[in-house]
């Protein structure tokens, strides 16, 4: 008997993936995930905070374990040591044993997961992927490429030629680090160009302590130099680690014939602090809905009698079957674009925003700190319009326009608008 031909092949068990898997294989699908590593989740490449919002929207109960902290909000620390706060609770998480939970569920749904399975290459004849692991091969008639920041489909297929901009995420899991509930970003261009730097609190004292820059070169000599001027140096380290992350925006091409990309390997991630993870989880909803869609016009598996007619053109295909030749083609998957477009914030308008942010320097963020009131939580159009005029009188009339752009990336950085 020859090998099955699975409905999906997932690449990467992370959020997107896991998340594509237990939705697709929900709708009737069979699903098999491939990831590269042995362990679901290992190795953390995260800060691994998420909102509530992202939960309560993704329909997902965490089990407590999977829970590191439940935090209040989020602390915003301007260059000159003044501060906002946005009241939004959420989690930081372990974030190992949130992904090893999420494939639980994936599994529960009826997924295959097949660890230590390092896709190496992808080919595609007849709407059959043939996928090359390093344990064998592996057939299907879509893939989902939720494989990271790499976008390995990419690579593989040539769909995107562009690869994503990223930067470097660095960061220490320390002991001994003192919270209050809340998360902290720190806008501090001297310490991270072109990026921010956070203290995401743990239980009994742990925490992330990162940052995210352009200039990866020096984001180590940074990361020390923060951990100094916080005070916690000599602090135990438990590990270093981090990893990059997405920064440009949706790649230009997030579907192909049989194909899509979901999460960081689509380019999703928060424009102002580089949060991804909800995102991932939605993309990944959206992709194998997006499938479970395309394949309900033609839902069993085709047939030799379908392969034999490679030969004859649509047209002819159309008129033997009465249905679209291939309805994982390109077009047939388009929808998956409107629908992230439709969900998602404006990936263009936010980027922009956020140059204008960091244009302000040093001394313009410290300025634009004092036109925002302490507590950003839920500010109606009485507050806007404030500071509004706030900005209109510290800037003057010429920026005006730059510093809304700036402030509405920084809008976007709620879990509700997919910030976290
Ligand atoms: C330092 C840092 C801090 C961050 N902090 C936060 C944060 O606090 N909150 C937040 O929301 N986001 C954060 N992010 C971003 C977040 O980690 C990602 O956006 C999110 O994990 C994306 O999920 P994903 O499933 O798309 O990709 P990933 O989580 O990267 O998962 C991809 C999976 O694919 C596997 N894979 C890759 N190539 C192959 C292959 N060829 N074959 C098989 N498997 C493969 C990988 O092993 C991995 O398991 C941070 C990122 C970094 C680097």
């Amino acid at each position: 008997m020859s090998d099955p031909v699975f409905d999906i092949a997932v690449i990467g068990a992370g959020p997107a993936g896991l998340s594509a898997a237990k939705k697709a294989a929900q709708g009737g699908l069979t699903v098999i995930v491939l990831e590269e590593h042995a362990k679901v989740g290992e190795p953390v490449h995260c800060g691994e905070c998420l909102s509530a919002f992202a939960t309560k929207r993704m329909g997902l109960e965490l089990p407590e374990e999977v829970v590191a902290l439940h935090v209040k909000g989020i602390r915003v620390v301007f260059p000159d040591n003044s501060s906002i706060i946005f009241r939004e609770e959420g989690y930081d998480l372990e974030k190992h044993l949130f992904e090893q939970y999420l494939a639980v569920l994936a599994q529960g749904a009826g997924a295959q997961l097949h660890t230590s399975s390092r896709v190496v290459g992808m080919k595609r004849e007849n709407g059959v992927w043939t996928l090359s692991t390093l344990g064998g091969e592996v057939r299907a008639r879509a893939v989902i490429d939720a494989s990271g920041f790499q976008s390995v489909a990419s690579e593989f297929t040539g769909l995107n030629t562009e690869k994503t901009k990223t930067v470097m995420g660095a960061q220490y899991y320390m002991e001994d680090v003192p919270n209050d509930g809340y998360i902290e970003f720190y806008l501090l261009p001297r310490l991270a160009p072109e990026g921010d730097l956070w203290i995401i609190p743990k239980k009994g004292g742990r925490a992330n302590v990162g940052l995210v820059t352009a200039e990866s070169a020096n984001a180590q000599k940074y990361l020390k130099q923060f951990v100094k001027e916080k005070g916690l140096e000599g602090k135990k380290i438990i590990k270093p680690f981090g990893g990059a992350i997405p920064a440009s925006g949706p790649l230009r091409k997030t579907y192909g014939d049989g194909l899509i990309l979901a999460g960081d390997a689509a380019g999703f991630t928060s424009p102002m602090f580089e949060g991804g993870t909800q995102l991932a989880l939605k993309s990944g909803e959206l992709a194998a809905l997006t499938i479970v869609r395309a394949l309900g016009k033609n839902p069993r598996p085709m047939t030799p009698d379908i392969n034999d007619m490679a030969s004859m053109t649509d047209e002819k295909k159309e008129a033997a079957i009465g249905e679209p030749a291939d309805p994982l083609c390109a077009d047939g998957l388009s929808e998956y674009e409107h629908a992230w477009r439709e969900e998602f914030p404006p990936y263009v308008k936010l980027l922009a925003g956020k140059h204008e942010m960091y244009a302000l320097g040093e001394q313009g963020l410290s300025k634009l700190a004092h036109i925002l009131p302490p507590d950003v939580t839920g500010m109606g159009a009485q507050k806007k319009a404030l500071i509004a005029l706030k900005a209109l009188a510290a800037f003057g009339p010429g920026k005006v326009m730059k510093i809304k752009s700036a402030l509405d990336t920084f809008a976007y950085s709620t879990g509700e608008m997919y910030g976290w």
